[in-house]
């Protein structure tokens, strides 16, 4: 497998959440089991943490995000890492657009607003047969809802939660320093 970008190597926007970091990056494309093949489509691209991992590693990614602030920054991302090419950029909301894709061997929902029902209703229809659904989140109720309609989908669903501490070093020693607690529901298509 690729290696995983150093969080350092990212462009952030102190107005958008994210990116991923590096450890849970890593997680996220062991659970999507993405491979070269693969068309991934990214809802919630924020600042393009996930879209940089998947655009490595697939044929095409369709990055999504209702913010336009946030494209402009994933933009940024894969530009300075030479992916742009493989991904294609759309400004829409995650409910409107997955019906107008072709259809993918990943869904990976990174934000929802609220609508994660509706988005994985729509995102499993045009899932291939073989394919997975990743939802990360750092909020309790969106691992809840995601369990909830995946099974209700008949998916055998995973639910790993996460939480990372890093290692600060000083002359006194190791401080471990601990990141928020994430959530990383996956199911796949069979
Ligand atoms: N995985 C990203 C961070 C995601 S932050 C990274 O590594 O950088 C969540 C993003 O989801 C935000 O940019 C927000 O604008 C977007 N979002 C939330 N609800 C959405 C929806 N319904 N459709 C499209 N984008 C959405």
């Amino acid at each position: 497998m690729d290696t995983v970008t150093p969080d350092e190597e990212f462009i952030k926007n102190p107005q958008i959440p994210g990116p991923t970091k590096e450890e849970i990056r890593c997680l996220v494309m062991c659970k999507s089991q993405v491979s070269s093949d693969d068309i991934v489509a990214d809802v919630g691209c924020g600042t393009g943490g996930l879209t940089v991992e998947f655009a490595k590693r697939a044929k095409k990614v369709y990055a999504i995000d209702k913010n336009p602030e946030a494209l402009n920054t994933t933009f940024k991302n894969l530009q300075k890492h030479e992916l742009e090419d493989r991904v294609d950029l759309i400004e829409a909301d995650g409910t409107e657009v997955l019906d107008s894709l072709p259809p993918f061997n990943v869904l990976m929902v990174g934000g929802s607003g609220g609508k994660m029902d509706f988005i994985l209703k729509k995102g499993y229809e045009k899932l291939k047969s073989g394919g997975r659904i990743v939802v990360t989140s750092i909020l309790l109720e969106t691992p809840l809802e995601s369990i909830k309609v995946m099974k209700d989908l008949g998916m055998e669903v995973e639910v790993v939660g996460v939480s990372i501490s890093k290692g600060k070093i000083s002359e006194r020693g190791t401080m471990m320093v601990a990141k928020n607690p994430i959530t990383i529901v996956s199911a796949k298509k069979f």
